[in-house]
């Protein structure tokens, strides 16, 4: 419970119609997208400036208070799963694009503005914002630089923390800090924006992001190919890697998938075929046709006996709409999806493709996989529901199996959706009890009464 008189005094702040306190509200925000216990906060926020914002963060600190931050609620590890006795910070009505500065190629956003209409009024200029997230369409800019996202362009373009020139943050005693620049280069102080990316609002809150911008591509080529076999397919993503063509998109699906997509989005995906192949090639045109002959000729070599392209824009827009759509087709199938994103180095896809079948076979489970395979980033997807214990503790450990696979093949726990609350238990695994250590100190040294979104990374 929070005192009366601390309510009265978030009301001074932002507006009484900006404080939700009633239980049918609050539960609208005690969950995000990851499968885990929901927790209603004790009153959930909406600032709209940045002077707002600041003095609740003061008086949160005064008062011991969690906050955690939420954007679009969108993220895959429980990172907005508030504490009960904490507050929901909602950035929603920050979602103002400052600046689009076209001589200098930078972009200027408060944090709540949603990915896809940067990108798209970005794109009306002739210039670029490639993270594209599949939740692109309401994600936002905060929560992309919070997560450090990827998405399906990671492989050319690289992700967020590639794009964030600078950030305005407030610290948890409510000082408003500057990091970074808008020039091109920056080296002074220290790279408190690199430490920031991928915080999940554990060490700030954002209220303002300089993202970079480059030169749209002239010319772009999407491609799909059909394999007999999710094996064949993996040994053709790590054959173009190795062949030095850098697609800016290489995505992979594999039978069930294809299947629960095509069901969803009627994209006329081959649904006869064991795994498919969505590659985008993009640049100078030449370059291009010429890349995407190599690329069709080495998925030949793997046995793929089906090549589409696409002939136009709106076929072109089909075959990524449907790719986007697979995590909210597989979601159709079953009450609770469990999607995984530990990443392995390329060249070892295909002995993680194996893996997960024989996790899956191993926990009698339905996995369904797709996801960025050019990056070594795929989506294991265990369908399951929840409620049956018996069958949630086999999922716990298909769960620990694919994360002790992905180490063990020299990779990661997570490439791109987080730690939050659902791997902080494993990152010891990964990055050892020095680094654990180190990360919990770094912490309390920033944030000395630990109300930034408690419980989250380093599970403290
Ligand atoms: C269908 C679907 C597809 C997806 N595809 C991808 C994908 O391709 N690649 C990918 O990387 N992820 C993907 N995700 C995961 C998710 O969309 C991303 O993690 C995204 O970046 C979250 O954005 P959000 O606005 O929803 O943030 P939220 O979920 O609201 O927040 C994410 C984290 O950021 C913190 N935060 C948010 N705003 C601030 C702020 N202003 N200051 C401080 N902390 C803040 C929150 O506290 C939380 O810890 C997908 C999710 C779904 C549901």
């Amino acid at each position: 419970m929070i005192k009366k008189s601390l309510y009265n005094a978030f009301q001074d702040i932002v507006g009484k119609d900006h404080v939700l306190t009633e239980p049918e509200d609050l539960v609208t925000y005690s969950y995000d997208a990851a499968p885990l216990d929901s927790v209603s906060p004790a009153a959930v926020l909406m600032p709209r400036t940045s002077e707002e914002l600041g003095k609740i963060i003061v008086l949160c600190h005064e008062n011991r208070l969690p906050i955690t931050v939420r954007g679009a609620g969108t993220n895959l590890s429980g990172g907005t799963i508030p504490m009960a006795n904490g507050i929901v910070l909602l950035t929603q009505l920050f979602n103002n694009i400052i600046e689009i500065n076209e001589a200098d190629m930078y972009a200027i956003v408060q944090p709540g503005v949603v990915t896809a209409k940067l990108a798209s009024r970005v794109e009306a200029l002739g210039l670029f914002y490639p993270p594209d997230p599949g939740s692109q369409a309401v994600s936002t800019l905060g929560g992309n630089v919070m997560e450090n996202a990827g998405g399906l362009r990671g492989l050319k373009y690289g992700v967020t923390k590639d794009y964030v020139m600078g950030l305005n943050f407030f610290d948890a005693m409510g000082n408003h800090i500057r990091t970074g620049s808008k020039t091109v280069k920056c080296v002074t102080g220290y790279n408190i924006t690199g430490l920031m990316i991928g915080s999940e609002g554990t060490l700030g809150i954002l209220d303002e992001i300089t993202l970079k911008l480059i030169p749209y591509p002239e010319h772009r080529k999407s491609i799909i190919t059909a394999f007999k076999s999710i094996e064949d397919a993996s040994e053709a993503v790590a054959d173009i890697i190795a062949s030095r063509i850098v697609p800016a998109t290489l995505e992979m699906m594999d039978k069930f998938t294809i299947q629960a997509v095509e069901a969803f989005s009627h994209a006329g995906l081959p649904t006869d075929a064991g795994a498919l192949l969505l590659i985008e090639l993009d640049g100078y045109p030449g370059q291009v046709e010429e890349d995407a002959s190599k690329v069709v000729a080495i998925c030949q070599k793997h046995g793929a006996y089906q090549t589409k392209t696409a002939r136009t824009d709106a076929e072109r827009e089909k075959i990524w709409a449907a790719r986007r759509s697979a995590l909210s087709a597989l979601a159709k199938l079953k009450p609770t999806l469990v999607l995984e994103d530990a990443t392995v180095p390329r060249s070892r896809i295909p002995d993680m493709v194996k893996g997960l079948a024989k996790i899956a076979q191993k926990h009698q489970l339905t996995i369904g996989t797709f996801g960025h395979a050019g990056d070594g980033n795929l989506h294991p997807t265990i369908l399951t529901d929840r409620r049956d214990k018996k069958e949630w503790l086999k999922v716990e450990k298909a769960i620990e199996d694919i994360f002790s696979q992905a180490l063990a093949l020299g990779g990661t726990l997570s490439g791109e959706h987080g730690t939050g609350i659902a791997k902080s238990a494993f990152l010891e695994n990964e990055i050892g009890k020095a680094s654990v250590d180190f990360s919990r100190r770094l912490r309390k040294a920033l944030d000395p009464n630990n109300i930034l979104n408690p419980g989250k990374i380093s599970g403290v």
